[in-house]
């Protein structure tokens, strides 16, 4: 059998977990969506498309990097995976130029979507603008203070940046703010979903896009090592996006171990985590079923991580099936082991990882201190920049302060 022709059933389920619980008025929309794609999946023109803007324009395919003195440091060999070095700085574009393109061949004009700290509104603004269309991103008013930079970076490159000021200002508002502007314009936008999340198609559809990720990795890993395997994959996990597409290159070698990891944040009480593999159990969130932290009502919790693209209290119903499954391994690194790592990946080999990354090459150093000798290949989702200002000025320029 070939688990991704057979994950997800026709229905968008993972096991249990998935689905698409749509508003009525949406249904046919969601519909037209999936056919559109499953016809696009198949034509010569749109892949041959893809495949020239991500050489071109994204710089694919991203290197594989044998991380040598971080490897003598750790004790273990380890491999990196540069979506760093992607267009924008992150593996989201890879899913957003996909969206983008899928729109434009549906003759939509507009790509609507929430943005949290605003990565995501980055990225879909730069493909809106790479293909000419419109695009317009919501975003609560505590983010757009705090995030300032990249609302900057979507406006110059064209996105119309709409503030949200009811109720807590923040992602959770900015989701129905987004909602309810592509309800009134759903046959001239597609509203963009920015990870493995959302109702069916959109899980399938982002891993799709995001398995160029796994697929160039696994070449290039064997370029580099006459043909073996790594024994570990790992990757951060918020919604799930980059783990997605990466396990999707190896979740058929039964030999790879995979591994997400998840941020335990300042520690194990409520609030204070996003570990929602952990903690969480199965619910219900904007339109799928997942596992999920949910406070004592049962409405999805608050959640914290030291990075802002993990605090999501669920996670892609993908992945929850995957735990369920046994073949995926799901950890959680705290904000101060994620920190350490930031500092040592940025001083043994010069690439400041993202906070979100840092997770997963924090997980890699932890094996390879247990494990010395192993094979570990990491997805580094994205560059650190956004985080330099925050991290320096709270913590200092190294880990003494
Ligand atoms: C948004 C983001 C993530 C988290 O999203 P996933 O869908 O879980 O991949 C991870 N890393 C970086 C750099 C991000 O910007």
């Amino acid at each position: 059998m070939s688990y991704l022709k057979d994950f997800p059933n026709a229905e968008g389920y993972f096991g249990d977990f998935g689905g698409a619980f749509l508003p009525p008025e949406l249904e046919s929309h969601f519909a037209e969506i999936e056919r559109a794609w499953r016809q696009l999946a198949l034509s010569a023109d749109f892949l041959q498309e893809l495949r020239y803007i991500r050489r071109h324009y994204q710089g694919r395919p991203t290197p594989v990097y044998y991380a040598r003195n971080l490897s003598r440091e750790a004790g273990a060999h380890i491999y990196l995976k540069r979506e760093d070095l992607n267009h924008s700085g992150a593996h989201k574009l890879n899913h957003c130029m996909g969206e983008a393109l899928l729109a434009r061949h549906m003759g939509k004009k507009k790509l609507i979507a929430e943005t949290g700290a605003g990565q995501h509104g980055v990225a879909l603004a730069t493909a809106a603008a790479c293909f000419g269309m419109e695009c317009e991103i919501h975003m609560g008013e505590i983010d757009i203070e705090k995030e300032a930079p990249n609302v900057t970076r979507m406006k110059l490159m064209g996105a119309e940046v709409v503030p949200v000021s009811f109720g807590g200002r923040s992602l959770k508002e900015a989701v129905d703010s987004a909602f309810q502007s592509y309800l009134s314009q759903a046959d001239e936008a597609l509203f963009a979903i920015g990870s493995v999340v959302g109702p069916h198609p959109f899980p399938l559809m982002v891993r799709n896009f995001q398995s160029v990720v796994g697929i160039e990795a696994r070449e290039q890993y064997q370029e580099l090592t006459d043909g073996q395997l790594p024994e570990q994959v790992v990757a951060c996990v918020g919604g799930g996006s980059n783990a997605m597409g990466m396990f999707a290159g190896f979740i058929e070698d039964p030999e790879v171990q995979l591994n997400g990891v998840e941020p335990l944040g300042r520690g194990t009480e409520p609030g204070q985590h996003s570990a929602t593999m952990t903690f969480g159990k199965p619910g219900m969130l904007h339109g799928f079923k997942c596992m999920l932290l949910t406070d004592d009502e049962g409405n999805p919790a608050p959640v914290h991580s030291i990075a802002s693209g993990l605090d999501y209290p669920g996670v892609g119903p993908e992945h929850s099936y995957l735990k369920k499954a046994g073949r995926v391994a799901y950890h959680a690194i705290g904000d101060d082991e994620t920190l350490d790592a930031f500092y040592r990946l940025s001083r043994t080999e010069g690439i400041i990882p993202a906070l979100e990354s840092a997770h997963a090459v924090a997980w890699a150093v932890e094996h390879a201190r247990e494990h010395p000798g192993s094979t570990v290949l990491v997805n580094l989702s994205g560059r650190g920049d956004k985080d330099i200002d925050y991290v320096a000025r709270t913590f200092g320029h190294n880990r003494a302060g």
